[in-house]
């Protein structure tokens, strides 16, 4: 599971690359319709053909990130971000450096007004949508005005410092409503994410036993309802198997139940040991009671799985003040291929009364319930 760090950053850099995804391609078409409206392909040939061919690499390195980015969780999030800011940061800078040319080479100058118009548009677009970065929220815009006022200031007549001067403030004005958002968008994403957290906890803990950390009654419940179901659509064998601690009151009245309460839990470990596959289920039923969802697992494998539990229970020897306890335990099985006739849990039923065989037949063993459908 990523950390908690990881989770923004990955969160951070897919939602920069979502509200970045038509920006660059915009770009292109603003650029080819200024410039064949105005003929700078047939005025400028070579001035033309070197900003569509940036463009154009601008556009590809940004699509390749787009398709690496659909597998983000196994790359590095930091080369990423960093390709990322890179790609949108030489954007706008080629974007200020053309403009810049414009501006220097009065032979351009039908485009001036037009390229003076759009710019800040999308420097201030460009800060605002992406200012999830506080790199590229101060960047982009800098990066953008930075040749344009510097060719402006080196013009030196009265108009183009008031342009130099303008362009500045409307600099400053960029980077305090990208501030805003910036400050909007983290609050929400932090909140989210640990709203999210919190969920999961809490799912987490209404499905466990507090005491023995495996699955509780409730759990059992949900997951036995689903496997039935299951079951009975692929016609599949399935097995419960109910354990109890024998004469466990005696622990208990003997040695307190703060030691009966430890011997839960590692009984509780010692039989989650023992049923190994992952679609098997060990939740504690009751008090000292347990009990096992086998799919997919007929009779003979149900005897196995609870002859191992029982003999793994048997070896336990808990500590007590020098002196080994040990305990043993009774477990009823039943096994069934669920039918739509049959009552959902009258497998749990057939399984308790199988236990209660076991403990009449005199404790530490398996019974199998086999007079129900089955
Ligand atoms: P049997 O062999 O017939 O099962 O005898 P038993 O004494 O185990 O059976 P009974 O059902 O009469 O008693 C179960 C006891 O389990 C009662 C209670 O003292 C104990 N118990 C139930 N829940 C807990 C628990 O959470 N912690 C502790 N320490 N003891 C518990
Ligand atoms: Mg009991
Ligand atoms: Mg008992």
């Amino acid at each position: 599971m990523a950390s908690y760090h990881e989770q923004l950053q990955v969160q951070a850099l897919s939602d920069l690359s979502n509200r970045s995804k038509s920006g660059i391609p915009m770009y292109m078409l603003i650029w080819l319709a200024i410039s064949i409206t105005l003929d700078v392909h047939v005025s400028h040939p070579l001035f033309f053909q070197v900003n569509t061919v940036i463009l154009a690499a601008l556009i590809c390195l940004r699509a390749f990130h787009m398709a690496l980015m659909r597998d983000i969780r196994n790359r590095n999030v930091t080369t990423m971000t960093q390709w990322f800011t890179s790609n949108l940061l030489l954007c706008s800078l080629h974007w200020g450096g053309m403009v810049g040319f414009v501006v220097y080479d009065p032979s351009l100058s039908d485009l001036e007004t037009i390229m003076m118009i759009i710019t800040p548009a999308f420097a201030l677009g460009g800060a605002c949508t992406l200012s999830i970065s506080s790199e590229i929220r101060v960047l982009y815009p800098t990066l953008m005005f930075t040749p344009i006022i510097t060719i402006f200031i080196l013009n030196g007549d009265t108009e183009s410092i008031l342009l130099a001067v303008l362009s500045s403030l409307m600099l400053l004005y960029i980077f305090s409503s990208s501030k805003a958002s910036h400050k909007d968008y983290w609050e929400a994403i932090t909140n989210y994410l640990v709203a999210e957290e919190r969920a999961e906890q809490m799912e987490k803990l209404s499905v466990t036993d507090p005491l023995t950390q495996i699955h509780n009654r409730m759990y059992f419940d949900s997951e036995y309802s689903q496997e039935w179901k299951r079951s009975l659509r692929l016609k599949s064998v399935l097995s419960v198997i109910m354990i109890d601690i024998d004469y466990f009151k005696r622990i208990n009245d003997t040695y307190g139940h703060v030691f009966g309460d430890e011997c839960l839990k590692i009984i509780a470990k010692a039989i989650r040991d023992e049923v190994k596959r992952p679609t098997d289920c060990v939740a504690r039923y009751g008090g000292e009671e347990f009990v096992v969802l086998l799919p997919t697992t007929n009779e003979a494998g149900a005897k196995t799985i609870a002859n191992r539990i029982r003999r793994a229970v048997e070896k336990i020897q808990v500590d007590y003040k020098g002196t080994p306890v040990s305990m043993t335990i009774s477990i009823g099985g039943a096994t069934s291929i669920p039918s739509v006739n049959e009552e959902k849990n009258l497998l749990i039923r057939r399984a308790d009364s199988a236990l209660y065989l076991a403990k009449e037949n005199g404790r530490n063993q398996y019974q199998a319930e086999t007079t129900g459908t089955s």
